[in-house]
């Protein structure tokens, strides 16, 4: 089997050539640490003194040099400390910086259906936070925990220096305490807190859900209870962080009152010694070292304490990052062939999601000629978005082949495929950036005036107009607004920009007002014009004019044909038809009854 890397050794992979600076914040911190403990050395110093001499303390002549030592060794010990740190944060940002880069770079590589299926929310949290975690590891707790491991040890020494007999009582309830933290932690918390994680980031992802219901929840007049998933993912944490903490408060109690307790270990053993009799100078001057020296002890520990969870939080996110990292990419087509034509072709091509029970495409069959434009209609669930992310790869198919101009997709290059189809999805994102940027992104050394020009195209010259600095316009910055058709439009340029000579078109389902889907529908025409055109309709309104129209069910291509035969052929698509007429006689008469309305009421 093999062998699985620690914590530590799988986070340097990542530091790359700067791996000597989080070993220098080690070896610095030890020093800091072995530092702080010598002023307790000199007050000890000044203490003896003082009672050495007393009641002439004129004698005492040590006491301010004494002083300064200790003041010197401890300012040493706080630049040391710095000096640790700054090497700590330099490699924490490198490595936790890497981390990032390395995973966006095998994101970037994955098969693009990759983050619909996992959820871009969580693909952030997962990057962002996991490896937010590691810096704090890397940056704070990892030289902490050498000087916490360095303080003991020192201490250990020391106490045997002055006194055996004391440095053996103290630790006495050392000892003890770290044996209640090893029963609170061991293998059993470390699953604890997998458990804990898990619950949290269910308990985050049905917020965020419940969220984007709320609109529902309000119309339905319902309460948060309707969310029952919410609900439960939210006592389920609360169960489980309640069982947690009693699980750890015995040993928690235990733990804190031992290791504050050594200075009770160290009286009786003072009285033992004085046997009954007055307290000789010598066990007393032992007694107040051991006293002012063993509060350190507590420092310590707890900073010891905290490894173990640190250790844990770490390999959890750790994990996260692989579980990223570790997915395979798409075998790339290392020659890479190029198509003869922009004809699109699907041979008996059947699929099935890695987490779905069933196929959502059944052995589909179909072509579409180059510069043809057809449409796929259907119930949802049909298998429509699914045949338009096979034409882009979004997923590899499982049987059969997806062809673009006689080659099969799998022996296209990624980037040549990518140049030949351009995917415009319902909801176009826009980048936090000017609307030129944004356009540009089709093809990135466009001249301004080429941007300028897709603008106009895809109608957006009224939105440029309206827009305070026009395309250098920075979208999300404050008063600048775009509605839903807006941005799409933008998104529109970006394509036409990008002028592959195969689109394929999730259309929208709903527009917000007629006047911007009159401009979406323009902006569409000046986009398809002369290409490859496969349009997913959730609509019927679109296909009527497509060169053909196929009608997906269940997976299956269920008929198809061309508007007018298909509406004569009694099928599936002419009862569809019929029910769209009939909605939008609904819509009519309702705008009529409205205006009938209006008109009553002046
Ligand atoms: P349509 O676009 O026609 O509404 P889809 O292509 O989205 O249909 O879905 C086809 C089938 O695949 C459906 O049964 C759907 O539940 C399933 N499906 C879609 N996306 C996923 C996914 N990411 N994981 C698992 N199953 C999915």
């Amino acid at each position: 089997m093999k062998k699985k890397k620690s914590n530590l050794s799988e986070l340097m992979q990542f530091a790359g050539k700067h791996k000597y600076l989080t070993y220098s914040s080690w070896v610095l911190s030890v020093i800091s640490a072995a530092l702080a403990l010598v002023p307790f050395v000199y007050v000890f110093f000044i203490i003896k003194e003082v009672i050495e001499v007393a009641p002439d303390f004129a004698k005492a002549t040590h006491v301010v040099f004494n002083g300064w030592m200790a003041v010197a060794f401890a300012i040493m010990s706080i630049i040391v400390y710095f000096g640790a740190l700054m090497c700590s944060h330099l490699s924490a940002f490198r490595i936790a910086g890497n981390m990032r880069k390395k995973t966006m770079k095998h994101i970037s590589e994955l098969p693009l259906g990759f983050i619909g299926e996992a959820g871009s929310g969580k693909v952030r949290r997962i990057v962002n936070e996991s490896s937010r975690a590691t810096e704090t590891f890397l940056a704070h707790q990892l030289p902490d925990m050498a000087g916490a491991i360095a303080t003991p040890v020192g201490m250990i020494i020391m106490l045997f220096l002055f006194d055996w007999r004391f440095g053996l009582v103290s630790l006495v309830p050392v000892i003890l305490g770290f044996l209640c933290m090893f029963k609170m932690a061991g293998p059993k918390m470390a699953e604890d807190m997998k458990k804990y994680n898990s619950a949290l980031e269910e308990m985050n992802n049905q917020a965020v859900e419940y969220v984007r219901g709320v609109p529902v929840v309000k119309t339905f007049g319902q309460t948060v209870h309707s969310f029952k998933k919410f609900q439960g993912s939210i006592d389920n944490y609360y169960k489980f962080c309640v069982s947690y903490c009693k699980k750890c408060r015995g040993p928690m109690l235990w733990f804190t009152t031992l290791i504050n307790s050594a200075f009770a270990f160290l009286i009786a053993l003072a009285l033992i010694l004085a046997g009954g009799e007055a307290i000789t100078q010598g066990v007393l001057l032992n007694f107040i070292f051991y006293v002012i020296f063993t509060p350190i002890i507590t420092t310590s520990l707890t900073k010891v304490m905290y490894m173990s969870e640190n250790g844990m939080i770490v390999a959890d996110a750790l994990e996260r990052i692989h579980s990223i990292l570790d997915l395979k990419p798409l075998p790339e087509a290392n020659s890479g062939e190029l198509p003869e034509d922009n004809s699109v072709e699907f041979e008996n091509v059947s699929f099935r999601y890695s987490n779905a029970q069933t196929d959502a495409l059944k052995e589909v069959s179909f072509k579409v000629g180059a510069g043809k434009t057809v449409a796929f209609v259907g119930p949802s669930g049909g298998g429509k978005t699914t045949v338009a992310g096979l034409i882009s790869r979004f997923w590899d198919v499982r049987d059969g082949a997806v062809k673009i101009g006689g080659v099969n997709v799998k022996d296209i290059r990624h980037e040549d495929l990518m140049n030949i189809v351009s995917y415009v999805f319902q909801d176009s994102r826009l980048l936090k950036t000017s609307i030129f940027e944004n356009v540009r992104l089709g093809c990135p050394n466009a001249s301004e005036v080429e941007v300028i020009n897709a603008l106009h195209k895809a109608q957006c010259d009224d939105i440029i107009a309206k827009l305070p600095d026009g395309i250098k316009t920075v979208i999300g910055t404050k008063g600048v607004y775009l509605s839903g058709g807006e941005q799409q439009r933008i998104a529109i340029a970006r394509v036409i920009l990008k002028d592959a000579p195969i689109i394929v078109l999730d259309e929208a389902t709903a527009f917000a007002d007629p006047e911007n889907e009159a401009l979406v529908q323009k902006a569409f025409a000046e986009l398809l014009r002369d290409k490859t055109v496969i349009m997913i309709a959730h609509r019927l309104t679109t296909v009527k004019n497509a060169d053909k129209i196929f009608v997906l069910k269940d997976g299956k291509i269920e008929d198809a044909g061309t508007h007018d035969a298909l509406v004569h052929s009694g099928s599936l698509y002419a009862k569809m038809w019929k029910d769209y007429q009939t909605s939008i006689s609904w819509k009519v008469s309702a705008k009529n009854a409205e205006v009938k309305m209006k008109g009553g009421a002046k």
